[in-house]
């Protein structure tokens, strides 16, 4: 089954507000198996969205419509795909009954513009909507299935639960096949460096396999298309295996997992402990680590000042750079008492993040001390989090090598 998916509102189109039903909808229907190739957002605009109809009809056998269903005049997906269509508009009872059900479970008085969201196209069959207003409709026309649901976020997932999906699931039969994801997390490795390992594994169809560079770190996500989940997940581990041979050492986590949650959870396992003294970072590598449970079990002690109020807690005296990040990723660690001390310097030594100028993140575990000089540019809370991802790239660097691993 091929779909199409069309969301309606200029809220949409100008990012007021952001297309979270789309998500949710993507998901179910890569679960349940059946292929998305476009997605179209239009704004509340009639003549525009039967465009969009008429162009998903002619190459999709499912077509979605997301919201426009309300009782305002702005609300026009009824209208543009009967027009599309070429189908007339009628009152139909049943969504009738559900519109005014909303409303008298309220003991309001149904507002005469509600009238609007009882019309249907004769053969449509009205979809409940048991949380709001508008009924949402379901209408085979030709060879093409289409589906109209309401906009509100609440009201869409609910009905996407509750009516599209059974309703696709006796569509599709027994035999559904279902597309399943595993993404791979790497860091400290580049993109294309990435690129040139898989080499042709990147051209593979089923399963595929699909890089996304983020900040210091790759996400390769395999993904397949079964007959069953067992047999997606042989096919995604199959492949899995042989990027874990190329590219093993580079992979810190899986899905979900996050570097601040992954490099907790290695110290807890190895029973180690952390301290960070942060100048530029302002406390938002101990926020990081301290948000998992792990992460703050290992964690004994974090400081945020500027080098030169550190510089006389600790008793010395350094310009900024190099030297002075390595003295104090020494001295936390000895003040803390913990195996690790980390610390971030930068920007001449002050806590806000100004970027252009070099930052130093250094490491002390045991004897060893390692640094690392770094030009990032930006500033604020964006630079912030950059500085902070180097820096766990560099922990979590430190720790597999002590692991061994
Ligand atoms: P509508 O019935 O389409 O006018 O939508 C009603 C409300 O739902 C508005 O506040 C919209 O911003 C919100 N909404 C509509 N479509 C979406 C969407 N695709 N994702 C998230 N919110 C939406
Ligand atoms: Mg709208």
């Amino acid at each position: 089954m091929k779909s199409e998916i069309i969301f309606t509102g200029t809220e949409l189109i100008l990012g007021q507000a952001l297309n979270t039903n789309a998500q949710y909808l993507q998901q179910t229907l890569a679960a349940l198996g059946v292929d998305l190739y476009f997605q179209v957002t239009v704004g509340d605009n009639r003549k525009r969205l039967v465009e969009a109809i008429v162009q998903a009809s002619a190459r999709a056998d499912l077509v979605i419509i997301g919201g426009g269903l309300g009782p305002t005049e702005d609300d026009v997906s009824r209208e543009a795909l009967a027009e599309a269509l070429g189908l007339p508009l009628e009152e139909n009872p049943e969504a009738r009954l559900i519109t005014e059900r909303f409303f008298r479970s309220r003991g309001i008085e149904m507002p005469r513009n509600n009238l609007k969201q009882a019309l249907a196209p004769p053969g449509g069959i009205v979809l409940d909507n048991p949380v709001g207003t508008a009924p949402g409709l379901a209408l085979d026309h030709g060879s093409i299935l289409y589906i109209l649901l309401p906009g509100p976020p609440g009201e869409f997932k609910t009905m996407v639960d509750r009516q599209v999906v059974p309703l696709l699931r006796r569509r599709l039969g027994p035999d559904v096949s279902v597309i399943k994801s595993r993404v791979l997390k790497l860091c400290g490795i580049g993109e294309s460096k990435v690129d040139e390992t898989l080499g042709t594994l990147l051209r593979s169809k089923n399963p595929t396999l699909a890089p996304t560079a983020k900040f210091s770190e790759v996400h390769l996500r395999i993904t397949a298309k079964a007959s069953g989940p067992d047999r997606a997940e042989v096919m995604i581990g199959g492949v899995e295996r042989r990027v874990r041979e190329l590219l093993g050492r580079y992979i810190y986590g899986t899905d979900d997992e996050t570097l601040p949650e992954v490099v907790g959870n290695i110290l807890a396992t190895g029973g180690l402990t952390l301290a960070a003294a942060e100048t530029c970072s302002g406390g938002c590598l101990s926020h990081l680590i301290t948000s998992f449970p792990n992460g703050s079990r290992s964690f004994k002690l974090g400081l945020v000042a500027d080098l030169h109020r550190m510089g006389k807690f600790f008793g010395f005296e350094q310009d900024f750079g190099k030297d002075a990040a390595e003295i104090l990723a020494q001295k936390i660690r000895e003040l803390a008492g913990s195996d690790i001390g980390i610390a971030i310097t930068g920007n001449g030594g002050g806590i806000y993040p100004a970027g252009g100028g070099s930052i130093t993140i250094a490491t002390s575990i045991g004897d060893v001390i390692l640094s690392r000089e770094l030009t990032l540019w930006g500033e604020g809370s964006e630079l912030r989090q950059r500085v902070v991802q180097v820096c766990l790239v560099l922990i979590w660097n430190t720790l597999q090598k002590r692991t061994g691993s």
